[in-house]
């Protein structure tokens, strides 16, 4: 069936980006069906405009008004395809919300994405930037992406090797960034699961609920309790959640740096690497609850920027350069932002 393709001019993007910044969209599309995507090549009003493909806004920072064509990605649907001895497959469309997603996957009964739960955004997102939070990744459960390539016209399938996941990392992010469009996501969910509960965290929210034994279901209640604790909701404070990565550098740098700051809070990762918590350095450079022009750092948690109310992407991003460079010079340390800039 072929969807139309009704453009919208001069769309406000206020609404669709979680940061609540004001910017609109010189064309705007909701895609419903793959086959819209083949359609605007053919489409001569839309020639030469930039494209951005847009989910649930939730990791971008829009430093203007875009001067293009917005393909908003709505495709719904969720679907098991198969399963082995190993696992469950289960197929969910771009559109589909993540955290709406992980709560469906947890009521038919199946483990594996809990400690995933309530992250923003869409499902089509989540491989982007290889989804984290306590101790999970995305990739522990990936199966396969299924990509409209903007090059070719093609459709086409990544297996998990070919994705080269990374921490908040991918090939969407680096060989394939602009080119793949994802149009689904197929995750096999473990018939054995085990409790991923490394992160102190959890285990302590678990052990306050009394739960020995926690189920798939325990486990993704205590990480939305903590994450309500921690994290302001986008309903009520503009935001991206976490604005920098934590930087990752080598055991001998981090040697150095405890010498002169003794109490630098720091994870071993299992390749030797030394993650910094980039929160912690924020918060020692003093920005905690500071504000600049209309964006600030989250009273609760240094690493998450907020909107304080009309916030612009220029207030943003000028904040965002500040802190770096604040970090930058007290420790030496490069700070990256999660987000997206547009
Ligand atoms: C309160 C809060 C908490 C958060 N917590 C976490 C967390 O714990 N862990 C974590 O990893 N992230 C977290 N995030 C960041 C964010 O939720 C994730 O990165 C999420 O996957 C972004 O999804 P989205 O649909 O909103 O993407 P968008 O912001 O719409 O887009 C992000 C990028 O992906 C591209 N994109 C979107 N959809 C597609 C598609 N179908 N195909 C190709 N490219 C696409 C966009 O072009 C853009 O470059 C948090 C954000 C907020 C606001």
């Amino acid at each position: 069936m072929t969807v139309p393709l009704t453009i919208e001019r001069d769309f406000s993007l206020r609404r669709l980006n979680t940061f609540g910044i004001e910017a609109s969209a010189a064309a705007y599309l909701r895609i419903t069906a793959a086959g819209q995507l083949a359609d605007i090549a053919h489409d001569a009003s839309l020639d030469g405009l930039p494209r951005l493909v847009l989910g649930g806004g939730s990791n971008i920072v829009l430093t203007g008004d875009f001067p293009g064509l917005v393909m908003h990605m709505m495709i719904e649907g969720i679907a098991v395809i198969g399963a082995d001895a190993d696992a469950v497959y289960v197929r969910a469309a771009a559109g589909e919300s993540w955290a709406g997603f992980v709560q469906w996957t947890l009521a038919q009964g199946w483990g594996g994405l809990e400690n995933l739960s309530l992250i923003p955004g869409s499902v089509g997102a989540a491989p982007i930037q290889n989804i984290g939070a306590y101790g999970a990744e995305l990739k522990d459960c990936f199966h396969a992406v299924s990509a409209f390539d903007r090059e070719t016209g093609r459709i086409f399938t990544l297996d998990k090797a070919a994705c080269q996941f990374g921490y908040r990392d991918s090939v969407f992010k680096q060989a394939l960034r602009e080119r793949a469009i994802i149009l689904d996501v197929t995750f096999a969910l473990p018939k054995r699961w085990q409790p991923n509960i490394r992160y102190a965290d959890v285990a302590h929210e678990l052990a306050a609920r009394a739960l020995q034994a926690p189920t798939p279901r325990d486990i993704s209640d205590a990480v939305i309790a903590i994450r309500s604790r921690k994290l302001p909701d986008p309903a009520q404070i503009g935001n991206a959640g976490s604005f920098f990565k934590n930087p990752v550098i080598s055991a001998a740098r981090r040697d150095a740096l405890l010498l002169e700051h003794p109490q630098l809070v720091s994870y071993a990762q299992p390749d030797g690497s030394i993650k910094l918590a980039a929160g912690w350095l924020i918060d020692q450079c003093g920005w905690k609850g500071k504000r600049l022009g209309a964006a600030g750092v989250y009273e609760k948690q240094a690493l998450v920027l907020v909107n304080c109310g009309g916030a612009t992407g220029r207030d943003v991003t000028q904040l965002a350069a500040a802190i770096a460079a604040d970090v930058q010079a007290r420790f030496g340390v490069r700070l990256e932002p999660e987000p997206i800039f547009v």
